[in-house]
């Protein structure tokens, strides 16, 4: 297809041999990235999924003309002026229905949400009236018709309440809930195997040897994955030894997506891109002109991908937010693939690589009405404290110089808090 000619052209050129731009490998991933399946699962499971089914209600909602206020359902065509006295007739306590309609010159004890007695148009809220319990005078007629919430006013019988490809918030499963919905029909949620490679990596609890280091990645990926909406399934460590990552990937690849990490560069041990090969994996890319994460390597077997993250804790977490996490949304049926950017103004200066796309990472403050971008000290992609809380990746373009003070695109990681302002100091 006109897509992968265009790449295949690209490799004998521009960033030498196999090489692609970030934007090419996007475009290989998500054009490899099948929608997933779809299943039922009750609504305290459904947060965040996407529907997959347009809901319709069979039910008005509210089922009723209710009242809005505590207070008397009466016939507007007795509010004749302030002064009013109306016989009060009956008692309607939330739940309950009205058994006789109203006559001229009654009024019923309504409470909010009770259902308004046929004959009844309008509600006069209890302090607008003298309260009275066999009489009541109302003091300030209200309009007719106020404070009545009519049958449907929400949802009317047959409307569509949710449609297929709808994300789930909190309001949508209440609405669904309304209707009488105990479960939904959602896409299914990306499987994503985490397989960790390094003859060097130990577990979180062992103490760390000479030239030892912790799997700190299947930590910090597993739960990207969660927050993409995917369900992580960490394998154990596997040293860098080819019948061992074979047996790893053979595993692995019983999942939607394979997240390996490390042994996709070009040192001795680094076996990873070959067992991919062994393996049936149909390789779309290895390396992009980007930094972190040059050696980023993916492909496809049947339905799987295979996404082989270097194994720099930095490189690894980039490559994921930057190419993963909108494979495991488009996946999951959402139709926003990607984080937000905000633009900032670069507030200190940092060299970058010269024919590469460079994920800068950025503290981003907000300074005079504007975002502006602190870039952190260290850039090494060792230095994963400079991707904790408060980190955006700037996105430096190739061959382009920045300049302190210029505005760039800086995409925000969903665990990056943004000012936070509480609702009354928002109310100016
Ligand atoms: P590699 O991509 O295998 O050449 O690894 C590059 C660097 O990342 C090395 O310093 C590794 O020790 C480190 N590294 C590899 N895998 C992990 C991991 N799972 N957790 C933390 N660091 C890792
Ligand atoms: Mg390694």
């Amino acid at each position: 297809m006109a897509l992968s000619r265009r790449v295949d052209a690209r490799r004998t050129g521009g960033y030498g041999s196999g090489v692609i731009s970030v934007g090419e490998a996007l475009a290989l991933v998500l054009e490899d990235t099948p929608r997933l399946g779809t299943e039922r699962v009750p609504l305290a499971d459904a947060l965040g999924r996407v529907a997959a089914e347009d809901v319709a209600s069979a039910r008005a909602v509210p089922a009723d003309d209710n009242s809005a206020m505590d207070g008397y359902a009466v016939r507007g065509a007795d509010l004749t002026g302030p002064g009013v006295r109306l016989r009060v007739v009956g008692v309607a306590p939330a739940g309950t229905v009205a058994a006789t309609p109203l006559a001229p010159g009654t009024a019923w004890k309504i409470f909010t949400g009770s259902v308004v007695p046929p004959g009844a148009d309008t509600v006069v809220k209890v302090e607008d009236t003298d309260g009275g319990a066999g009489e009541v005078t109302i003091v300030a007629p209200p309009a007719r018709g106020a404070n009545v919430r009519h049958a449907g006013e929400d949802i009317a019988v047959g409307a569509v309440v949710v449609r297929a490809g709808t994300g789930l918030g909190p309001a949508d499963l209440g609405v669904l809930a309304s209707v009488g919905r105990s479960s939904v029909q959602v896409v299914q949620r990306p499987r994503v195997a985490i397989v960790s490679t390094g003859a060097e990596l130990i577990e979180i609890d062992a103490t760390p040897a000479p030239g030892q280091v912790v799997n700190s990645n299947a930590a910090s990926l597993a739960a990207a994955v969660v927050e993409a909406g995917g369900v992580p399934v960490v394998l154990p460590i596997v040293r860098d030894r080819r019948e061992d990552i074979r047996a790893a990937l053979a595993e692995a690849a019983r999942a939607d997506v394979v997240l390996s990490s490390g042994g996709v560069s070009v040192g001795d041990f680094d076996f990873v891109k070959e067992e991919f090969d062994a393996l049936g994996v149909a390789r779309r890319f290895w390396k992009v002109a980007q930094k972190p994460g040059k050696p980023l390597t993916f492909g496809r077997r049947d339905r799987t991908l295979f996404f082989g993250l270097p194994g720099n804790p930095v490189s690894a977490l980039v490559c994921f937010l930057v190419y993963v996490r909108p494979a495991l949304r488009k996946m999951a049926g959402h139709a926003a693939l990607h984080l937000p950017t905000v633009d900032a103004r670069l507030a200190a200066p940092v060299r970058t690589a010269p024919a590469l796309t460079e994920f800068v990472r950025v503290r981003l403050t907000r300074c005079d009405g504007e975002w502006a971008a602190e870039p952190f000290p260290s850039q090494s992609s060792g230095v994963l404290t400079s991707m904790s809380a408060g980190a955006g990746l700037l996105v430096a373009r190739p061959g382009a110089a920045l300049v302190v003070g210029d505005r760039y695109p800086v995409i925000v990681p969903a665990a990056v808090t943004l000012e936070t302002v509480d609702p009354a100091s928002a109310v100016r």
